[in-house]
Order: structure tokens, then sequence, then C-alpha cells
């Protein structure tokens, strides 16, 4: 704990995290350093993890990166943090992230920009993008992210380390702060598959709090690494087409070659509805959104304009000067999706494509056992390049947003570095429940 905390202080510049709960971890440290004597100890003694800050955490700030929620402490935990807990892991701080979790390059937070450890002009991704350097810059074991549209795979590929979003009901979104509900995963990020699969399964599980997590097949820890059984993969040719960078490109191959030289099968596929993703995406989680940030109103949580003299001022007031403007957008966005003139023509219409979506991985998976795609169209970009045009920003979900829509599990594994060093990411997705197959895999690859 001592030696993350002083690297932590080292890499303060990283801007990775909102708080650093220091003194807590060094005396859980002791508590814990007492169990492993007396050999009672659980699965993730010592484990040294950060979490990101739209996870609950009982008697800590809870901000989301965000100016509504500035003074705000939860008054409970969020039941992944809290099974970490139980299993022995040390909780070191609360990572930066884009506001309420919107964004692609951690450059909307109330706490400023985090910047890429491998790269510090370069953005580390988004949303979790605090969580990925914490854990890129060793100032942690592991971590938790969360993941709408690509924020835990996403800043994974960035920063060169592995991150997972698990199938949707696999990890009780209970202390969460929703931003989609339907898309909303946690997940982790860690340096090795073993560490994933390890934290995956000690988060996994049915919640009597959110009624959508459901009791499903555990999690194999220890991963039963590649034990030559069939397994078919596929490579749906719509994620290689325009948009996608040479090298990136490049280097995925690599890897099918090297499957196929394992004897592995990899054959093409098509998932003809991929245009419509990005799309889908933003109407269905910016309507959800709209809905689920109405709560902040100035009265309940955090932070309330000085000038509320009536109560329609507190709401306008508050809101005005508590949200940044990509959530603003997203509510505007989500208010009119909505709104009675248009609900037919763009939300009804959007769930009806998020249902050929899902349909389209439905029948792919009757062909193959998993799919391999790029997680990102290019490596880390400049912090500032795409700040400035939104559309271009949510472009960089492109590839990640579909396994949210289906509500399917998908990996980064880091598969090695472009001319300028900086990482390049490889996502595995499988049908619902089935991570181990993808665990199995990942240490042929990494
Ligand atoms: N970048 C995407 C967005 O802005 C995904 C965010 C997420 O997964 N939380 O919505």
């Amino acid at each position: 704990v001592k030696d993350f905390l002083s690297r932590i202080e080292a890499r303060k510049n990283l801007n990775a995290f909102n708080f650093v709960f220091s003194e807590e971890a060094i005396k859980k440290a002791e508590e814990i350093e007492n169990k492993i004597k007396s050999a009672k100890h659980g699965k993730l003694a010592g484990a040294v993890i950060a979490i990101k800050d739209v996870l609950a955490y009982k008697d800590h700030p809870l901000t989301c990166s965000s100016k509504i929620l500035a003074g705000f402490i939860s008054v409970y935990t969020a039941t992944s943090v809290q099974k970490l807990i139980d299993e022995d892991a040390i909780i070191i701080g609360k990572t930066n992230c884009d506001e309420f979790a919107m964004g692609s390059s951690n450059e909307n937070s109330a706490f400023g920009a985090v910047l890429n450890p491998i790269d510090e002009s370069r953005v580390p991704g988004g949303s979790s993008g605090g969580s990925a350097v914490a854990v890129a810059a060793d100032l942690c074991d592991a971590s938790l992210g969360t993941d709408t549209g690509g924020s835990i795979r996403q800043p994974a590929a960035f920063c060169g380390i592995f991150g997972m979003k698990p199938t949707y009901g696999r990890v009780s979104r209970f202390g969460l702060t929703a931003f989609a509900s339907s898309f909303d995963t946690i997940g982790p990020f860690a340096k090795s598959i073993d560490d994933i699969a390890l934290i995956l399964s000690v988060i996994s599980g049915k919640d009597e709090n959110d009624s959508t997590s459901v009791i499903s097949d555990f999690i194999e820890y220890p991963i039963k690494h590649f034990n030559n059984q069939k397994i078919k993969i596929g490579i749906p040719k719509e994620y290689f087409a325009e948009g996608l960078d040479e090298e990136v490109k490049q280097k995925i191959f690599e890897v099918v070659d090297k499957l196929n030289n394992t004897g592995i099968e990899v054959s093409e596929i098509s998932l003809p509805m991929t245009e419509y993703n990005i799309a889908t995406y933003y109407i269905l989680t910016t309507a959800e959104a709209s809905s689920n940030l109405a709560r902040f109103d100035g009265a309940r949580y955090g932070y309330r304009s000085k000038q509320s003299g009536t109560l329609e001022e507190m709401y306008v007031n508050s809101r005005s000067e508590g949200f940044g403007s990509e959530v603003k957008r997203r509510i505007m966005l989500g208010t009119y999706v909505l709104s009675s003139g248009y609900y037919d023509a763009y939300y009804r219409k959007a769930q009806k494509v998020r249902r050929l979506i899902k349909e389209d991985f439905d029948k792919a998976f009757t062909q193959v056992d998993l799919i391999l795609t790029p997680t990102t169209p290019s490596v880390a970009f400049k912090l500032g390049e795409k700040s400035g045009n939104p559309l271009q920003m949510y472009l960089s979900d492109i590839y990640t947003t579909s396994a949210n829509l289906a509500g399917i599990p998908g990996l980064n594994i880091p598969i090695g570095i472009n001319k300028e060093r900086l990482p390049i990411g490889m996502q595995i997705l499988s049908k619902h429940f089935d991570e181990n197959k993808i665990f199995q895999i990942s240490s042929l690859i990494n």
C-alpha cells in the first residue's frame, strides 16, 4: 500500500484519482496482514484496488466527476465494491472519469483531464480513464470501471491493459450511479487475464437489490487455459471496413495468423446491422440518461445554486451550473427523442433496431463461439483533438457499443504497440454468459 501511495504521489500529474484514502488503506493493510498470518483471509487478501468515482462507497465521497455532486457522501456501498471488501481487498481510492461516464477521452471531468501514462500528450480513453491509468501506471493492482458503450474496453486498449465488460446482469448495478440503466455494466481492469477472471468471479452474482442481476454460470478460476477443445472464431467483415487504422488492422491479422497456426478455425462472418450501432446507441442511452439524471435537482444531492429564490430557480440554476456541457447535450438529446412528437420516429424505432442488432449476434453465435474485432479504430489520440467535435468523439466507440446494445460480454486484450510505441487492443466477444470461453482463448493471444 505504501509503495502504491508513493507512486500515486509521484505521478499526480496523471490526475487518475479524484480521492485517495491513504490512512485508511494503510490501516486496512495491517488488519489484513494479521488475517493472512492466521490463515483466515479472503480471496483478494491484500489486493489493492481502485474504484471509479461513479460507484458508491459508504462514508466516502461520490461525485461522478461532476460539480453537481460536490460534497456528496455515499450512505451505502455498491454491491460490487462490498464483494471486493468481503474478500479482503484494500480500496485505495476513487478514480477520475468522464462526468457521469459520458465520454471517450476522460476530458469531460470536473476534476480535469486524465493523461495517458504512455504518452502524456494523449488521452487515456474514457469514460473510465482514471481506472485504466491507475492500473497501467502501477498505482494499484487492479481497478473497477463501468462500461455503457465501451468505457472499460476502450481505455484498456489505449493504455495497453486488460479490461472486461461482463454480460449484462452478471454483476449487480446496485450502488452504480445510473447513466443508461439497460446498458450499464461494471467490470475489472488488470494487467493479467487471471486477475480479470478472479475479480470478475468475486463481484458476480444475483443481488436482491438489482432485479436485473441473475444467478449466472460461475466464472472458472483458475482459468482452464486453452485445452485444445474446438473453438471457432468469427471475424466480422463490417468491423474491418473504412476508418480502421492500418497498423491496428495489421496487428489484429497477426493474431489471426497465430490462431490459425494453432489449428483454430477462423472464418469471416457478417453482422449486417453494424452501421446502425452508433445511432441506436446514442438515441437510447441519451433517452435513459435524460430520465436518470432528472434526480439531480439541487434539492437531494450535492450542489445547490446560491440563486435559488424559487423552486424553479433552484432546479434551473443548480442544473445549469452543476452539469458540464456534454451531460447537458445528452439530456437535451434524450429529452428530444422521448418527446411526444418524436418518440415513434426515434426512441421506438431505435428500440426495434436494438433488437435487430442483438439478433445479428444471436445468429453469428450459431456459427462461431467467439468474435474477434479491433477494440478501437485508432490508438490513443491527442488531448484536445476531438473535444470540440462530439460526433467525432462518438465514433471512438464504433466497435464497442454493439456489445452493450446486445448485452453480451467483451474483453480488451493488449496485443502490441505501433511504431510510436502506443498500445493496440483487440476485442473478443462471446454470447451471453460465455466469459469462460473468452478467458480460455486469451491465453493463446497474450
Ligand atoms: N463513450 C461512450 C459514451 O460516451 C461510452 C461511455 C460508457 O461506456 N460509459 O457514451
